[in-house]
């Protein structure tokens, strides 16, 4: 095997409002090329459906967010440790390439996220590949996967899903609150969860699962296979929203879970 495995506990004791906290951590070092990514799976043996996942991991409010959501350790949470950049860089016989990790669940993304920046040959496609495929055993099993990124203040925002937009052709319904921030969003495939939120008031937007174009990213591939999926996005610095977006999401999923 490429990578080796190593299960680190940790335990903190903190004062305060959180009292104790106990965090289990499994860390494995994957290899790619000659560069080295770092899964890291946070209570990795933790019984709840849902399990959630940050891969770019320059979006630290993202990262807070769910750390201060899950403040009883109670859900896995799957990131990738990498130089704190969005994408990932990793080299072969001295050429160097990069992919994007949200689109690589799909032969067209890593073709087209490696030309984006370096140049894309076989021996690269076949490195990104197996990359996802490695990601995805850490989120097989979740009945719900729950992405968490942040964006910033530019061209991209919920409005890019309205007709006419960027994102137009990968939009089944959308729902806005002109008094939340339009970087503050869910996006997700799950007809449910949309309605649920829609209900609720809250900024969101569904995947067309059928139509939608294949980037490689993840809501494409878990709208492909039809495992629920639900991206929080929220501005970078927009700790408190990503908190409360989050905690809307759960208490939806978990809601219809006991309801059933
Ligand atoms: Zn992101």
């Amino acid at each position: 095997m490429r990578y080796f495995f190593s299960a680190i506990l940790i335990l903190f004791f903190s004062c305060g409002i959180f009292s104790q906290q106990k965090v289990a951590v499994d860390y494995c070092d994957y290899e790619i090329g000659d560069s080295v990514v770092t899964f890291v799976l946070e209570n990795p043996l933790s019984k709840k459906e849902i399990v959630f996942i940050n891969v770019h991991e320059n979006e630290a409010t993202s990262i807070a967010a769910l750390n201060q959501f899950d403040v009883r350790d109670e859900y896995k949470f799957f990131w990738l440790n990498h130089n704190a950049t969005r994408r990932i860089f990793y080299n072969h016989k001295e050429e160097v390439f990069s992919v994007d990790p949200n689109r690589i669940f799909s032969h067209d993304g890593i073709v087209a996220t490696l030309a984006y920046d370096t140049i894309c040959n076989r021996k690269a496609e076949k490195m990104a590949k197996a990359l996802a495929h490695e990601i995805l055993k850490f989120v097989h099993d979740a009945k719900w996967i729950i992405s968490l990124h942040n964006n910033t203040p530019d061209n991209y925002s919920i409005k890019s899903y309205l007709p006419g937009g960027d994102e137009a052709l990968n939009t089944k319904e959308v729902f806005i609150n002109d008094s939340m921030d339009t970087d503050d969003f869910i996006y997700t495939t799950n007809q449910y969860l949309f309605d649920e939120l829609k209900k609720k008031n809250i900024n969101v937007i569904l995947q067309d699962n059928i139509n939608c174009i294949n980037d490689g990213s993840l809501s494409v591939y878990c709208g492909f296979k039809g495992i629920p999926y639900a991206n929080v996005e929220a501005e970078d610095g927009h700790l408190n929203e990503q908190i409360f977006l989050i905690k809307e999401v759960v208490s939806i999923i978990e809601g219809r879970v006991t309801s059933q």
